[in-house]
């Protein structure tokens, strides 16, 4: 045994080829779009921060970042209520802000993110997410920067979690049992 995970992941899905490629991707057009604009990078934690760092790298444009903890209420989603866990510590009010996630699924967290971000007045507010489960949606929202698409299985790695663990996985995988 090479390490301590490897016998409950299924099968790869994304290999860290794939994974840097899909970056690299999203890199370039992010640097292509926002030349000359700083935009603010805001990373939803904890899932997106591998991928926020290694996007980061890929930009060869000046960016800022700054980082928020969420969650929605379980079974209340019609209140419209997002739980802010921890707030940005920057103001973005004139701001080209782009949220970065790691998955995007149903978007009900997303879409209240998104508003809750507009209401503080920023230029623009764009969502860059690495996977996107489009089988999953729920809410009215779709991400303007993708990396890949994925089905409605459950992927685990690169910061995605399974009971906070798996985060650490250089590449991103199914598990045996889901
Ligand atoms: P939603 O779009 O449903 O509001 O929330 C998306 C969040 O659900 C993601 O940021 C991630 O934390 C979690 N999530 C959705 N699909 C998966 C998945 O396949 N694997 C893992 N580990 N988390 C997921
Ligand atoms: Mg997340």
């Amino acid at each position: 045994m090479i390490n301590e995970w490897d016998n409950e992941i299924g099968s790869v899905l994304f290999s860290e080829e794939d994974i840097r490629k899909m970056v690299e991707k999203v890199g370039k057009q992010l640097s292509r779009d926002y030349a000359g604009r700083n935009p603010l990078l805001v990373v939803v934690l904890k899932g997106s921060m591998i991928f926020a760092a290694d996007l980061m790298r890929s930009l060869t444009i000046h960016c800022e970042v700054d980082f928020m903890i969420v969650s929605s209420y379980a079974g209340k989603e019609s209140t419209g209520i997002i739980n802010v866990v921890q707030d940005l510590s920057t103001d973005i009010a004139g701001r080209d802000v782009i949220i970065v996630e790691d998955i995007l699924d149903s978007g009900k967290t997303l879409h209240k993110l998104k508003a809750l971000l507009e209401s503080r007045e920023p230029s623009s507010v764009k969502i860059c997410t690495l996977l996107d489960k489009p089988t999953g949606r729920k809410a009215d929202i779709s991400a303007d920067y993708v990396g890949g698409i994925v089905g409605d299985e459950f992927i685990v790695g690169y910061g995605l979690d399974y009971d906070q663990k798996y985060r650490n996985l250089p590449y991103i995988g199914v598990m045996r049992n889901s």
